[in-house]
C-alpha cells in the first residue's frame, strides 16, 4: 500500500481513538484481572526493557509460562500499546541462547575457555579480586558500564565499596552533547524521554531525528497527534525516512553541514525580528552577542554549505517565527555526529529559546517535579579524597565518560582502573574503536559481564553472571517525570528460567561477601521496593495491582502568570552567549567550522535504528530475527548502478582508514538518500558465539569507526565521520 500523509491521518484517526479508548480501559482491564485470575490465567502489569523506553506492559501466563504481553492503559510512556519490538517480549523470555549459568574464563579474555561455575564459586572470584584491587589501588580503580534499569542495584553496589567511577555509553556515545548544549542554555536537559510537546505543536522540525523508526512509543503517538491536529513537519535529513516522507517540508542536507543551517535560522530569526521578544527581554541574556556572532551566517551562505535553497531556508525560519511560541525544534537523542556536536545542540536550543518554545504550550514542557526516595536509612556512601577526576579533560561532561574509564585503563592515568563491571552493555559494539577497547581490557586484574544473552562483550569476561529477564524479576522502580510523575513497577510474571538470577540478589550477595551488608538490609526484591514506595508515600499494593501509578505536580507544565520559571545557569536566564564556555576556552556562541567530506570514491557511513530492533539487544530474538535477519545497505540508486551495484549484491565494507568489514551486507539501491552517503540498521554485525539468530550477520557501523573525533566541550565520540565503499568479494 501507498502510504501516504493523508492515509498516515486516517490511521492517526484510529490510533487517537484508540488512546481516547485507553483512558476508559484501567477499570475494565482491572476486573478483566480479578476474573482472569479466578479461571486461572494469571495477568502481572510490569514494564518492557526491551528498549529504555519502559512501556507499561501486562503479561498473561497460563500454565506457568507467558503467553502474550500487550499495552498497559495506565502506561503514559506506552499508553495501551507496545511497539513491535515490545510485543516480542516472548522471544527474549524463550530464546535458548540465553545466558543460563555462572561461567568462568579459563582460556584468556577474547579467546575463552567457559567453566560452569556455581554462583557461590562465581562470586567468590569476583569478591575475592575487588578485594585485591581495592587494597592494592583503592576503591576507585573499579568502574560499571551500565545500560538498563537493574544498572541502579550495580552502582548502587560500586559507591558502597567507595568507587565514583559509574558510567554509560548512553551519555558520551549518544545523547551526552544534547544534554550539555541544552544544560549549558536553559540550566536544564531535555529529559528522557524528553519533554516535547509533540501533540499540541504547530511546527515540528526534526534534525537527523528519525521518530518511527526510532519507536519510541509515546513520543510517536504524540508527534501522529500533532500532526492529525495540523502542525507543520519539517524534517532536516540526508535519508528520506520513514518520517520524511511524512513531512511538509524534507531538507535532504549535505552530511556534516545542520550547524550551518541552524545558525542561518537564527540569523533570520534575529534579523527579521522573528524571536518573541516579551519571553527573551524577560529570560534570556546575551541577544546582542549572539546577534553579532551570527551576522555572517546568511541564507545564501547556508545554501552553499548545506544544499538547501536560501529560499527554503527564509521559508522555514519565517513560518518558524508565525508558530512561535508553540513550535518545537527537537533536540534529537544521538547526537554525537561531527565532534563539534555541543555546539549544534547549543545552537538548538538557542534557536527554541528565541522562538520562546522552552515552558510553552506545544514547545517543550516544564516536567513535574518529585520522584520517589531511595530505600531509607542506608549508610552514607564512602568518599575517597584527593582522587583526581577522570574526566578533567572535558570540563562540561556531566557523566563520567566511557572513553576516560577506557583510557585511565591503558595509561593508569591520572589513576589506574584495573577492574571493569559491564551490566548489560555490550561495549564490542556501543564504543568506538575496538582495538582500544580490547588493550584496555588487557590491562585489568577483573572484567565481569552480567548480561542476558551472550553477547559479543561475554568473551572478553573473565566471571560472567546471567541475569534473567525483566519478565522474571522485580527491578528498581521506573520514576518517568512527564507533566504528570509515572511510578512503574517491575514484578517478576514468572520465576527466572535455569539458574539465571536479578540484580537485586546477585549485588545483595556481593556485597555481603565484601562485608557491605549494611547496604543491602533488603530481604528480597519486593521488600526493597515495598520500603521504597513507603518511604514515598506510594501504596505499594496498588503498584503490584496497577504496574503504574499516576500522580499529579500540581503545577502547569507552562509558563503561566504567577509560576516564573527559574534557570539553573550562572546568569539565572537562558544563556544565548555563555560566558561559562567563554571561560574554558570555547566559542560562548555556536561557530561554524567545516567538516571533511567524503574522499573520491567514498561515501559517509550514516546508522540508525531500525523499528524492529533495539541494537544488538535484540538481533538475536527469534520473533524479530523472523522480520528482520539482517541489515542491508543503502546506496543512492544512480551511484550504485554507476559502480555496477543492484539490488541484493553482496558486498564488504572498506573504510578510507583502511579497516574492512569481517562480514558483508546486501545493497539495497534506493532514490531516497544523497548521493554522497550510505546508510545501514545499526545493531547487526554481531560475532558473539552462542547468538545463533544474530551472528554473522550484516555488518555493524561499529565495526569500522576507529579513531573518532571527540567533542572538547564533553568527550562525545562523534561517529558520523567514517568514509566508507562497498568493495565486491568473490
Ligand atoms: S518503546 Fe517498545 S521496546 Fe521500548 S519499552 Fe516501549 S514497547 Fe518496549
Amino acid at each position: 500500500m501507498k502510504f501516504s500523509r493523508r492515509t498516515f491521518l486516517k490511521t492517526v484517526g484510529v490510533a487517537s481513538a484508540g488512546v481516547t479508548a485507553a483512558a476508559t480501559m484501567p477499570e475494565r482491564f482491572l476486573s478483566w484481572a480479578e476474573e482472569s485470575a479466578e479461571a486461572g490465567v494469571k495477568l502481572v502489569p510490569t514494564f518492557c526493557e526491551l528498549c529504555f523506553w519502559n512501556c507499561g506492559l501486562i503479561a498473561r501466563v497460563e500454565n506457568g509460562k507467558v503467553v502474550k504481553v500487550e499495552g498497559n492503559p495506565l502506561s503514559l510512556r506506552g499508553r495501551g500499546r507496545l511497539c513491535g519490538r515490545g510485543n516480542a517480549a516472548l522471544g527474549a523470555l524463550y530464546d535458548p541462547d540465553r545466558l543460563k549459568y555462572p561461567l568462568i574464563n579459563t582460556g584468556t579474555r577474547g579467546a575463552p575457555v567457559w567453566k560452569r561455575a556455581s554462583w557461590d564459586e562465581a562470586l567468590g572470584v569476583i569478591a575475592g579480586r575487588m578485594e585485591k584491587i581495592r587494597k592494592e589501588h583503592g576503591p576507585e580503580a573499579l568502574a560499571l558500564f551500565s545500560h538498563g534499569t537493574g544498572g541502579a542495584f550495580w552502582k548502587h553496589l560500586l559507591k558502597a565499596y567507595g568507587s565514583s567511577n559509574y558510567t554509560a555509553p548512553s551519555f558520551a556515545q549518544c545523547r551526552g552533547p544534547r544534554d550539555t548544549g541544552f544544560l549549558l542554555t536553559f540550566g536544564a536537559d531535555v529529559g528522557s524521554p524528553e519533554y516535547y510537546d509533540f501533540d499540541n505543536s504547530r511546527h515540528i522540525v526534526l534534525l537527523g531525528s528519525h521518530l518511527g523508526e526510532n519507536a519510541h512509543n509515546s513520543q510517536v503517538q504524540d508527534v501522529v497527534q500533532g500532526l492529525a491536529r495540523g502542525a507543520r513537519l519539517t524534517v532536516v535529513d540526508p535519508r528520506l525516512s520513514n518520517i520524511a516522507s511524512k513531512a511538509d517540508d524534507w531538507l535532504p542536507i549535505k552530511p556534516a553541514t545542520d550547524l550551518a543551517l541552524l545558525l542561518a535560522w537564527i540569523r533570520i530569526v534575529i534579523v527579521e525580528e522573528l524571536y518573541d521578544r516579551e519571553y527573551v527581554g524577560k529570560y534570556a541574556t546575551g541577544l546582542e552577542e549572539l546577534g553579532a556572532a551570527v551576522a555572517e551566517y546568511t541564507p545564501e551562505w547556508a545554501e552553499k554549505e548545506t544544499d538547501i535553497p536560501a529560499e527554503t531556508i527564509v521559508r522555514i525560519a519565517r513560518d518558524l517565527g508565525k508558530s512561535a511560541p508553540h513550535v518545537c525544534i527537537g533536540a534529537g537523542r544521538y547526537a554525537v555526529w561531527y565532534g563539534d556536536d555541543t555546539q549544534r545542540s547549543r545552537a538548538i536550543a538557542i534557536l527554541n529559546a528565541l522562538l520562546g518554545s522552552w515552558g510553552r504550550e506545544g514547545g517543550y514542557y516544564l516536567p513535574v517535579s518529585g520522584g520517589v526516595p531511595e530505600y531509607p536509612g542506608l549508610p552514607e556512601y564512602p568518599h575517597s579524597e584527593g582522587v583526581p577526576r577522570l574526566d578533567e579533560a572535558y570540563p562540561f561532561a556531566s557523566l563520567q565518560t566511557t572513553t576516560s574509564i577506557r583510557q585511565a585503563s591503558i595509561t593508569g592515568k591520572p589513576h589506574p582502573v584495573k577492574g571493569w563491571f559491564v551490566y548489560g552493555c555490550n561495549l564490542m559494539k556501543t564504543m568506538p574503536d575496538r582495538e582500544e577497547t580490547i588493550r584496555a581490557l588487557a590491562n585489568l586484574d577483573l572484567v565481569v559481564a552480567i548480561d542476558v544473552l551472550p553477547v559479543d562483550m561475554i568473551a572478553h569476561a573473565d566471571v560472567v553472571l546471567p541475569e534473567c529477564t525483566y519478565l522474571e524479576r522485580y527491578d528498581n522502580l521506573s520514576v518517568g517525570k512527564f507533566k504528570e510523575l509515572e511510578i512503574s513497577l517491575r514484578q517478576p510474571a514468572v520465576e527466572p528460567l535455569w539458574e539465571s538470577r536479578p540484580s537485586w540478589w546477585m549485588t545483595r550477595e556481593l556485597g555481603s561477601r565484601l562485608g557491605l551488608q549494611a547496604y543491602f538490609p533488603w530481604k528480597d526484591g519486593e521488600e526493597y521496593l515495598a520500603r521504597r514506595c513507603e518511604a514515598g508515600g506510594v501504596e505499594f499494593a496498588e503498584l503490584k495491582k496497577k504496574g503504574v501509578i499516576v500522580r499529579s505536580g500540581g503545577a502547569s507544565p507552562y509558563i503561566v502568570p504567577g509560576s516564573e520559571p527559574t534557570f539553573d545557569t550562572p546568569s539565572g536566564k537562558i544563556e544565548l552567549f555563555s560566558k561559562q564556555l567563554q571561560e574554558k576556552g570555547f566559542d560562548p556562541v555556536p561557530k561554524y567550522t567545516r567538516h571533511p567530506q567524503p574522499p573520491q570514491g567514498y561515501f559517509r557511513l550514516l546508522f540508525g535504528r531500525s523499528p524492529l530492533h533495539t541494537f544488538s539487544r535484540t538481533t538475536n530474538n527469534f520473533l524479530l530475527a523472523d522480520l528482520q535477519k539482517e541489515n542491508s545497505l543503502w546506496i543512492n540508486s544512480r551511484k550504485g548502478r554507476e559502480l555496477g551495484l543492484k539490488d541484493g549484491d553482496t558486498v564488504q565494507l572498506e573504510t578510507s582508514a583502511g579497516v574492512t568489514s569481517p562480514g558483508t551486507i546486501r545493497v539495497k539501491l534506493t532514490e531516497r538518500l544523497r548521493e554522497d552517503a550510505v546508510y545501514l540498521y545499526h545493531g547487526f554485525g554481531v560475532h558473539a558465539a552462542g547468538m545463533t539468530r544474530a551472528g554473522n550477520r550484516g555488518v555493524g557501523d561499529d565495526e569500522l569507526i576507529a579513531k573518532p573525533t571527540v567533542d572538547p566541550i564533553m568527550g562525545g565520540t562523534a561517529m558520523r565521520t567514517t568514509f566508507v565503499k562497498p568493495v565486491r568479494r568473490g
